[in-house]
């Protein structure tokens, strides 16, 4: 992409309404703008990393085994009557009216709908085990929407549900979902750490919340540091493997790490007082195992071997997908600006012309941007006409891991300049090989 043609409404100025450091970024990268309390719209740059999450989470998913599907956001509010939750729901729940009168909602979540779609078109144990999952748009009209995209009331939710026979195989599948969002999570350069927590309106007796660690965060969260230790990295996971998903969920579920909900002081004390913390956590995602909940309630049943009627075990597990972009800027960051993970950086690197319409620069831009083209990575070329300091300030604050700086003074030497946003650093370097170093 070429700036020139591009559409990036960097802020100059901190927006005074933003109160922590990921809202203020979004705002000055122009990367989203709010349209209403709590409602944004994705402009250009917020929009690529949101995708960017969003592939891998579907690429994650699907490796798990889990099957992609995509229900409306505006729901029947007889569903929600038969299992109960329109009248406990509360204020949290948009409700509109159709021209008919009818009692209509826009989702916050979707236990009632894919309950239905499954009761529809499932009757034997045999189609089991089953797991679908969606990304879609929720609402809930939370008191305080705050922190932008944090805590929207319109945001981006992975959503997903396991039908099983047995509490065994479900117990399996939530499984499969803490290993799989344990791999999400670190591909996007986070460290989210599961956490027993509380079931709250969703109901039930297993759940965890992955948190990330983050002082603007809204949970208080209890751990022992030996659970910052752990790391997924790139082991081989076979996901019918129910030996194996339980004993990855155990070496992380384990040890304390508690949300406030469910923290107990007398087990905390067990562990080591040197390695005790309390701190505060961004929410990313959770999973729980409900058992027969919703399908008894909604009367989603298949025959067992013995042609019995059984209600099927069920579990639902969410990712907060466009809270991420917050969470992710929490965690990396510094004072000029976001510093992208590069799973989920919004392009590749930067390319600042520092002469336009020089023809040597112009030139050896172009090359470069090409051989990065080639190579399938998105290179960002600033190739305006603003000063160099200008140029600088605005790559620093959009975060790109790399950025590539030519000017005919260099290019007299036949050399560019290298620069690591992480670290800072820079070398001057032929752009074959500053190209080779990136890619
Ligand atoms: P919170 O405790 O932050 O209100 P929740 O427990 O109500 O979240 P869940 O029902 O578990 O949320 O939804 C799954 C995920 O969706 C959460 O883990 C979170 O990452 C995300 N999420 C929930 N509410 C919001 C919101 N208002 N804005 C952005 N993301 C949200
Ligand atoms: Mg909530
Ligand atoms: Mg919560
Ligand atoms: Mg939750």
């Amino acid at each position: 992409m070429r700036l020139s043609r591009y559409f990036l409404p960097v802020l100059k100025e901190t927006p005074s309404e933003a109160q922590i450091v990921s809202h203020r970024y979004m705002l000055r990268a122009g990367m989203i703008k709010q349209a209403s309390a709590g409602i944004y719209s994705w402009l250009p740059l917020g929009l690529k990393v949101l995708k960017k999450i969003e592939n891998i989470v579907h690429e994650e998913q699907e490796r798990a085994g889990h099957i992609p599907v995509l229900m409306p956001t505006i729901q029947s509010a007889d569903l929600w009557r038969e299992s109960g939750r329109y009248d406990d729901y509360g204020d949290e729940m948009l409700r509109i009216k159709d021209r008919h009168g009818r009692d209509m909602l826009y989702g916050p979540t979707n236990e009632e709908q894919i309950t239905d779609i499954f009761r529809s078109h499932i009757s034997s144990y045999k189609d089991l085990p089953l797991t679908l999952y969606q990304v879609q748009w929720k609402f809930r009209d939370e008191v305080r929407p705050r922190f932008g995209v944090m805590r929207g009331r319109e945001f981006f939710m992975k959503d997903g549900y396991n039908f099983d026979l047995t509490k065994e195989d479900a117990l399996h599948a939530y499984n499969r979902h803490l290993v799989s969002y344990l791999r999400t999570y670190e591909r996007m350069g986070l460290q989210a750490i599961p956490m027993r927590a509380d079931s709250g309106p969703i109901g039930g007796e297993d759940t965890h919340e992955f948190l990330v660690l983050a002082d603007t965060g809204e949970s208080e969260v209890f751990y022992d540091s030996a659970v910052t230790d752990l790391t997924f990295g790139d082991r081989e996971i076979d996901y019918d493997d129910v030996a194996q998903c339980q004993g990855v969920m155990e070496e992380f579920t384990t040890k304390y790490a508690r949300t406030d909900e469910t923290h107990d002081e007398a087990v905390f004390a067990e562990v080591p007082e040197e390695r005790r913390r309390t701190a505060r956590g961004i929410e990313v995602g959770q999973i729980f195992y409900f058992g027969t909940k919703y399908s008894e309630a909604m009367g989603a049943t298949v025959q067992d071997s013995d042609g019995n009627k059984v209600p099927v075990h069920m579990g639902s597990h969410g990712i907060g997908v466009s809270r991420l972009l917050g969470a992710i800027i929490e965690a990396s960051h510094d004072d000029k600006g976001i510093i992208w993970p590069e799973g989920v950086t919004p392009f590749h690197c930067g390319i600042v012309n520092l002469k336009s319409g020089d023809d040597a620069a112009d030139a050896a831009c172009d090359e470069i941007y090409n051989a990065l083209t080639a190579l399938g990575l998105e290179p960002l070329l600033d190739d305006t006409k603003e000063r160099a300091g200008g140029k600088f300030a605005s790559m620093d604050l959009i975060g790109l891991p790399w950025r590539i700086t030519v000017g005919p003074r260099g290019l007299k030497n036949g050399v560019v300049e290298l620069t690591s946003r992480r670290t800072g650093e820079s070398e001057e370097l032929a752009p074959d090989a500053a190209i080779a170093r990136i890619a």
